[in-house]
């Protein structure tokens, strides 16, 4: 499976606020199967968000994950730019206008206008019960791709993550295994070792080689990750663990000619 992330904000752009909500989710998926494919940065301006998720939308993802801007401001747009996105109208929901009900109740501020808006969701979807404050999240199918829409602030989406997307998501991954391993090499510069990589890359189908230098030029160290997506069935694992074994084989032998 895979899947496209849209991060929204401003304070995004200008290096304000570093993105740790595009690193979290993509690791949480990756950790169950699913590949992020791309990761998109797009500030309040909805005629570009628009175009991202247009975009995202012709990619036909699995998923597509879209945070920020859920809230009762100005700026809050997100889910009338996707509106237009997809052309579906919005309407109050009746199941996410009880929800903020019950939160301002529960922390006694009356209903406004703004506070209604966050119940608006397009007619297709579902709203997602937001455990930490009060926009409601959004659940919605086009076609193949699930459309998440979840808050920017980094608590609240985690929060939805966790107790929402995740643990559903699981149920359609349940036969696939995300397997990454690492392993540290000293003196071998990573131009010596590339041909040996892309050898082993070229063997194992789907394997993903990479290496990382964490030395300098003159204590050359490499950190090399293993990484693959594959059915439980398939043994992913024991595919990486003989293409680590096939690694040091390489190596031994291009140590000794
Ligand atoms: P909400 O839908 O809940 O209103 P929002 O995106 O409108 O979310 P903001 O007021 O823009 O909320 O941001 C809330 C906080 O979350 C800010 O401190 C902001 O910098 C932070 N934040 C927003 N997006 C991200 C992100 N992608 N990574 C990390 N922090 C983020
Ligand atoms: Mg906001």
């Amino acid at each position: 499976m895979e899947a496209i992330i849209i991060n929204t904000g401003n304070e995004l752009l200008t290096g304000e606020t570093i993105n740790t909500n595009a690193s979290w989710i993509a690791s949480k998926l990756y950790h169950i199967g699913i590949k992020t494919k791309r990761i998109i940065v797009i500030g309040d301006n909805c005629e570009e968000l628009k175009r991202a998720i247009e975009w995202s939308m012709q990619e036909k993802p699995d998923i597509l994950i879209i945070t920020g801007g859920l809230g009762p401001t100005h700026d809050d747009r997100t889910v009338e730019c996707l509106s237009k996105a997809l052309k579906t109208p919005l309407k109050v929901d009746r199941e996410a206008y009880k929800m903020i009900v019950e939160k301002y109740r529960d922390i006694n501020l009356p209903l406004t206008p703004e506070r209604v808006k966050m119940a608006r969701i397009p007619v297709n979807a579902k709203p997602i019960k937001n455990p930490v404050g009060v926009a409601p999240g959004i659940e919605l199918k086009i076609g193949k791709t699930t459309i998440y829409v979840l808050p920017g602030v980094p608590k609240e989406m985690m929060g939805m993550m966790e107790k929402h997307v995740i643990p559903k998501l699981e149920l359609e991954t349940r036969d696939i295994r995300s397997i990454t391993k690492t392993v540290t090499i000293d003196g071998i510069p990573e131009s010596s070792i590339a041909p040996i990589l892309k050898k082993i890359q070229d063997t194992y189908r789907g394997l993903e080689v990479k290496s990382h230098p964490i030395g300098s030029e003159q204590k050359p160290k490499l950190k090399i990750v293993f990484r693959l997506i594959g059915k439980q069935s398939l043994k992913p694992e024991s595919i990486v663990d003989n293409a680590i074994k096939k690694l040091w084989e390489l190596l031994d032998e291009a140590s000794s000619s």
